[in-house]
């Protein structure tokens, strides 16, 4: 009897196991299950669609073909409701039922809504499937001011959408700078000047208190919390994400803002995995739980539940430092690790278009966010992958070229 795998969406992580199950098993059932209308694309190449510089066509990844030429059972628009671990069945909105062996859980987030009044008007866009891409594309054409909602790194993918399509934006952020959570102001100071230079202007201690609409549910401009007004005929925003886990409410699985799983991406829940955005996993590294929105970490998790779960055994762990890269400007941004962590950090400015923040946790590189320059990266990545205990090193990892080997020979790496 083949092994029957089930694997609810069709993002990186649920493509990814998919394809490393087939490698691994030929003659495993596998379907994979989605929502959305069609296959697996590139949602980091989703922004550049919406700013007009890319055709349709690169965007996707796998062709339903794909599918088929790996005996890969793959159902569109097919929304799973619920799941039944005891019979190892779940359920899908028009009543279906799969059953199966090993599960999979890979259905990332949808974008979270201001809880404002009017949040929902027509124009107002959240960004995060190939269609909202479209929507936005279309609608931005015909706009000439925008609103911008959400400090953070989809956000910033908005206003670079402004700036290419020629909307005069206004990006209203809650504190003084942009991603505070991981920028200090200097840092900060290099994306709004370069932000103002692509047309959009950022607002400080703003936020939104309501949207304004016209009567036909159009949305007209937004008010913030001391009452100032700014027009707009187009709002993007990008607050964050809600993990798609209602299907799983009542099934005993482990929730905590995501799908808690171990290294192997099992959750607590016989038989059952997850990977992708959604998952709060355990990190090797940091040896504590952990999450992490990018594409090459879920690809990553993808593909170590896959093989984990033909295994039937704990055989790969998922030991990553991923990295998320911004080209909007005219110069690069890397983050790297978990930069947004740590107890401790230490930053430099190297001229005006070059920026370096490190953030340390128990004495360990944990993250960090580098600006203009990213020559360092794989010297970075490699002592946080390597446990060093760097933190009270900072001189020697703020050199703009960082001598890896006496750093290395300064901390030893812990023993195995
Ligand atoms: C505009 C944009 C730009 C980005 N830029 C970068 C970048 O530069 N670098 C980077 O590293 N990352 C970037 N990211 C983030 C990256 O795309 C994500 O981290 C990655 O796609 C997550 O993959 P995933 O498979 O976990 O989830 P997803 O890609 O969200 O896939 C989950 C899938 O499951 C489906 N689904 C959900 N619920 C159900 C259900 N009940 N039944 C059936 N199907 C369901 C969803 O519709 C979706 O297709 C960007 C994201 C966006 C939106």
């Amino acid at each position: 009897m083949s092994t029957s795998h089930v694997i609810i969406g069709d993002g990186i992580a649920g493509a990814s196991a998919a394809e490393t199950i087939r490698e691994a098993d030929p003659d495993a059932s596998v379907t994979v299950l989605t929502d959305e209308g069609e296959a697996l694309y590139n949602r980091i190449l989703i922004k550049e669609f919406a700013k007009g510089k890319l055709p349709e066509a690169p965007i996707s990844i796998h062709e339903p073909e794909w599918y088929d030429e790996r005996d890969i059972d793959l159902q569109l628009n097919t929304h799973v409701t619920d799941i039944d671990p005891d019979a190892h069945e779940i359920q899908t909105h028009e009543g279906d039922t799969y059953e199966y062996d090993k599960l999979l859980v890979a259905t990332g987030g949808t974008p979270a809504q201001v809880p404002v009044e009017n949040s929902d008007a027509d124009g107002i866009h959240h960004f995060w499937t190939f269609q909202d891409a479209r929507g936005i594309r279309e609608h931005a054409d015909e706009a000439d001011q925008g609103i911008i909602v959400g400090a953070g790194l989809l956000g910033i993918d908005l206003a670079a959408v402004c700036a290419a399509q020629e909307i005069d934006a206004k990006y209203l952020m809650r504190g003084n700078r942009w991603w505070r959570y991981a920028l200090s102001e200097e840092g900060a100071e290099i994306i709004h000047e370069a932000l103002e230079e692509n047309g959009v202007e950022p607002v400080f201690e703003s936020g939104v208190d309501h949207f304004e609409v016209d009567d036909d549910g159009h949305v007209t401009g937004a008010v913030d919390p001391d009452g100032n007004h700014y027009e707009g005929e187009w709002a993007g925003v990008a607050i964050g994400l809600d993990f798609n886990t209602e299907f799983l409410n009542g099934t005993g699985l482990e929730l905590d803002d995501g799908v808690v799983v171990d290294e192997y991406m099992q959750t607590n829940v016989e038989d059952i995995y997850a990977a992708g955005d959604l998952t709060q996993f355990y990190d090797t590294i940091l040896d504590s739980q952990a999450q992490n929105g990018a594409w090459g970490s879920a690809k990553e998790q993808g593909s170590v539940a896959g093989t984990n779960m033909v295994a039937d055994a704990e055989e790969k762990e998922f030991r990553w430092v991923s990295s998320y890269s911004i080209t909007h400007f005219d110069f690069p941004f890397l983050s790297f690790g978990h930069p947004t962590r740590g107890d401790d950090e230490a930053e430099r400015k190297y001229s005006d278009s070059e920026w370096r923040r490190l953030a340390f946790e128990d004495g360990q590189l944990v993250g960090g966010v580098l600006i203009g320059d990213l020559s360092q990266q794989s010297a970075f990545k490699q002592l946080i992958r390597e446990e060093r205990q760097v933190a009270d090193k900072k001189e020697l990892l703020l050199e703009k070229e960082v001598d890896l080997e006496e750093v290395k020979a300064q901390t030893p790496a812990p023993a195995e």
